[in-house]
């Protein structure tokens, strides 16, 4: 009786695997914030949640942004002067410069190099690069490849269009029991990188369906975008929808063997930070907090000033922490099942907070409530949770603010109260009615 929302038990093997086969199938797809690409992974998730797809016309204005003409690419390669293909956008979505305008010529080799970019300390993978608000074109290579490069004259291809489109994204609204929302967001825009932002987008998916198959308290909302411009976009689009958030997490880099860290919403002490930092505790492994920022993933847009909403953000390593960040070495063999596994239990260790969390009023507050009388003495921790939630169930503190003060578990706490509120002791308050005695209110 300890959690009724949000209660799923993980199976972390097949959990795992899951979420790993996700990601693998969506890797070799060439994505951008536009394009094909972004379709057909939105048609992959499509086969296993119910994702409804949307299209935002290019030249729409979005706050201060116009989306952008859509892009697409069919073939991109260059040859050395004896003809040989040197890099080869079929090897390696990487090799092209996301949004590359189309491109063809010959170049010497120090004009070519001019927009070959290179990792020199990592002289073995490929760098991951844009352009997509700024028109240009581009080869990222390993550095390796770069050295071997004779003079002479190169051949360049870049059979690429950049057209009046459309951006897209996928939303999926599951209705819970209120109409309030938790907001889940990651960004889709990458190419073949896995762990930022396969690892993100597999893990939303596998929340969404084990979501639709338990009870919740709240409705949850996931989101599928471009990274910056679609937060930016949605957000345009459903201004008068932002009211309902209630909670919001977005979703990045969770693959990757770091530990677990949650970034505060811009708000700090809101009521999803402070579940992330007590169901992390309680989990007692090692995990990292960090004050908000205003640089980052889509947090940035969600926490920006006009809406300062209550939404954080899970990672692992921190992006830009770990070498093989937006490289070619973040594959399929950074990322693994067991770390994602991980993830997701902690991510729903969070949630499960918020979504059983609720303030309640001790109708028997005269002395203490006789418990042995009503049958529900039990052991001595069970004890202690029910004395604790009797004390301060004045209809001001919640269950988390009862679990931060007792500094015991929530599950526990709030197994208690749906106990004693089973035997009539308690009432849950939708409202807080806070005593209006400033005294009454503990502080800590
Ligand atoms: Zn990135």
């Amino acid at each position: 009786m300890s959690r009724r929302y949000l209660d799923i038990a993980v199976d972390r093997g097949e959990a795992g695997e899951w979420m790993h086969t996700l990601v693998k199938e969506l890797y070799p797809i060439c994505r951008s914030i536009t394009g094909d690409g972004f379709r057909r992974s939105l048609q992959i998730l499509g086969e296993r949640i119910p994702l409804s797809v949307r299209e935002v016309a290019s030249g729409t204005p979005v706050f201060d942004w116009t989306v952008p003409r859509e892009w697409n690419v069919r073939e991109a390669w260059v040859k050395d002067p004896a003809g040989r293909t040197v890099v080869d956008f079929r090897d390696s979505n990487l090799h092209l410069v996301s949004y590359s305008v189309p491109v063809r010529g010959k170049f010497s080799l120090p004009a070519l190099r001019e927009h070959l970019h290179t990792l020199p300390e990592h002289p073995g993978w490929i760098p991951y690069r844009t352009s997509y608000y700024r028109e240009g074109w581009g080869f990222c290579l390993p550095h390796r490849t770069l050295e071997s490069l004779t003079e002479g004259e190169y051949e360049v291809l870049i059979d690429s269009s950049l057209e009046k489109g459309a951006l897209t994204y996928g939303e999926l609204l599951l209705p819970g029991e209120l109409e309030e929302e938790v907001l889940v967001s990651a960004h889709l825009c990458h190419p073949s990188l896995a762990n930022d932002n396969l690892s993100g987008v597999s893990l939303a998916a596998r929340l969404a369906r084990d979501a639709m198959e338990s009870r919740c308290r709240f409705s949850y909302r996931f989101l599928f975008i471009p990274g910056t411009i679609g937060a930016i976009a949605w957000l345009s689009l459903n201004e008068e929808r932002v009211a309902k958030i209630r909670h919001g997490v977005v979703l990045s880099g969770v693959g990757d063997g770091g530990k677990f860290s949650y970034k505060r919403s811009r708000r700090g002490n809101a009521e999803i930070d402070r579940a992330a930092c007590h169901a992390l505790a309680a989990t007692g492994d090692p995990f990292g907090i960090l004050d908000f920022h205003p640089y980052g993933y889509d947090e940035r847009q969600y926490c920006s000033p006009a809406f300062n909403l209550p939404v954080g953000r899970i990672s692992r390593t921190p992006f830009g922490e770990y070498p093989q960040y937006h490289t070619s070495a973040d594959d399929l063999s950074f990322v693994t099942a067991g770390q994602l596994a991980d993830s997701l239990e902690k991510t729903l260790a969070i949630l499960k907070v918020v979504e059983n969390n609720g303030r309640f009023v001790n109708l028997a507050p005269k002395g203490e409530p006789q418990l042995g009388r009503r049958g529900i003495y039990s052991s001595p921790e069970q004890n202690e949770a029910l004395l604790w939630v009797l004390n301060l169930s004045d209809g001001c503190h919640t269950l988390l603010d009862i679990a931060e003060k007792a500094r015991l578990p929530f599950d526990r706490v709030s197994g208690a109260a749906a106990l004693l509120a089973e035997h009539g002791l308690l009432r849950e308050e939708k409202e807080p009615t806070c005593p209006s005695d400033s005294a009454a209110r503990l502080s800590w």
